[in-house]
């Protein structure tokens, strides 16, 4: 069956964010991992989320991956193709916003497109084309600090057009108000004197359903989950997809197979998760100075596995408080040490796979990219939710068999995380 939504999301974690949103407004969605081979069999869905790693790289890389995704789901069927940006929007004066959103639109056969990062439910607001997060000015927040991609500017009709080709207009919010009828003149409009893309206003999630109204009737678009959000209820208003929860049952069936918990999160909530868990299931705490030096920490770690694993979950952990990551980091170098790390942490989760995990619970936004990577699992079904963001995955076209797994960024999920997680994965 073809799918009705296609995405290209810019980076792993963004990809998760908006196939859980899709998900829960009433898509059954698969969030792949890069760019799926051609031939991978696919359940009946509505939408697929292609996620790449291509926010910080060099504009013609980040086009080129972007471009083969494209016609990937296009050959799929997918009729609208929304570029999944973060919703602070993330970019440079080079890009890679501008130029992702113009190749697409050249594959898409031209035309505008319509751009928003809004995302009203985790305070991202477009107003007059200005981005406010949690109500300050882009160039004003947090987000003027980033290590990577410094935001100085919040006017993103002036940000886009640097990045961009062609020329970039404004869709206000007076004409977003006035409804879809009205957004649409307005593109049209633009579209007409020349324009390439659209900078649209949103300050409330009616706004976003009212601009995945008129971007469903487009080929391309370029937002956060905040525009995923509004296509999904333009799916569900127009009764493309009917109302349902949007987790197949295929999600929901056991896997069976043995359970495990790898850490390499060391924030404050993972932290407090392992503490609690630590009372009712054996946990290994690595030591990262070993590991660094080059001892047989994971042929040790995995003989501990050995040991426990056919007893029920277990955890193995290479989190530590702030002091001890600072004390390593200033030895070896915050890079090296992060990566050494996230290659333990890797091997371990991949060598329970090899000894019958099919259960696997990840913390660690990092750590959870290089499992999935090292794993090589080709794509996911996203079924329900076991905390805010947190959803649990089931694998798709996977070498060893149907699997279960739930990335868990740092910060997320509540005290009893790890419990609540295995509770919903059997
Ligand atoms: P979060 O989602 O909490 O940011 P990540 O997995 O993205 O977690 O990042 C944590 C980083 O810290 C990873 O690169 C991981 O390998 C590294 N790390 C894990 N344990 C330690 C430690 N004990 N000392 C230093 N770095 C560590």
């Amino acid at each position: 069956m073809a799918i009705l939504l296609g995405s290209i999301a810019d980076d792993y974690t963004g990809a998760s964010d908006l196939a859980n949103t899709l998900t829960k407004s009433g898509l059954r969605t698969i969030q792949t991992v890069g760019i799926p081979d051609a031939a991978l069999a696919l359940p009946d869905v509505d939408a697929v989320v292609v996620a790449l790693k291509i926010r910080s790289v060099a504009a013609a890389d980040a086009v080129s991956s972007a471009s083969a995704a494209y016609q990937w789901l296009h050959r799929r069927g997918a009729k609208h193709v929304l570029y999944k940006i973060c919703s602070t929007f993330d970019s440079t004066d080079d890009g890679n916003i501008g130029p992702v959103t113009d190749a697409l639109c050249d594959m898409a056969g031209g035309g505008i497109a319509l751009v928003t990062p809004a995302f009203p439910e985790t305070g991202r607001t477009v107003y007059f084309g200005h981005l406010f997060v949690n109500g300050q000015p882009l160039n004003e927040s947090p987000l003027k600090d980033h290590p990577l991609n410094p935001m100085h500017d919040a006017n993103l009709v002036r940000v886009m057009a640097r990045q961009s080709r062609g020329t970039v207009g404004l869709i206000d919010l007076a004409t977003v108000a006035a409804g879809s009828a009205a957004v649409t003149a307005r593109l049209d409009a633009l579209r007409a004197q020349g324009f390439t893309a659209a900078i649209a206003d949103a300050i409330f999630e009616r706004d976003l359903e009212t601009l995945g109204a008129v971007v469903l009737q487009t080929r391309i678009s370029t937002g956060a989950s905040g525009l995923g959000l509004g296509l999904a209820r333009a799916l569900v208003n127009s009764g493309q997809v009917p109302l349902q929860a949007g987790t197949t049952t295929d999600t929901v069936c056991p896997v069976g197979g043995l359970a495990a918990i790898v850490a390499g999160s060391c924030s404050r909530a993972t932290l407090e998760q392992l503490e609690v868990a630590e009372r009712s299931m054996p946990v290994l705490r690595l030591d990262p100075e070993k590991l660094l030096a080059g001892s047989d920490e994971i042929s040790a770690a995995l003989s501990w596995a050995g040991e426990h694993i056919s007893a029920g979950p277990l955890i193995v952990a290479a989190s530590a408080s702030p002091e001890t990551v600072s004390r390593l980091q200033s030895r070896y170098g915050r890079e090296a040490s992060g990566h050494a790390i996230e290659t333990a942490t890797s091997t371990i989760a991949a060598e329970l796979v090899e000894r019958g995990v099919r259960r696997l619970v990840i913390a660690g936004g990092e750590t959870s990219g290089a499992v999935v990577d090292r794993l090589a699992i080709p794509a996911f079904l996203i079924g329900p939710e076991i905390a805010p963001g947190v959803p649990v995955l089931r694998t798709v076209g996977n070498v060893q068999g149907d699997m279960l797994l739930a990335l868990k960024s740092g910060n997320f999920g509540g005290k009893d995380f790890f419990a609540a997680a295995l509770a919903m994965m059997h």
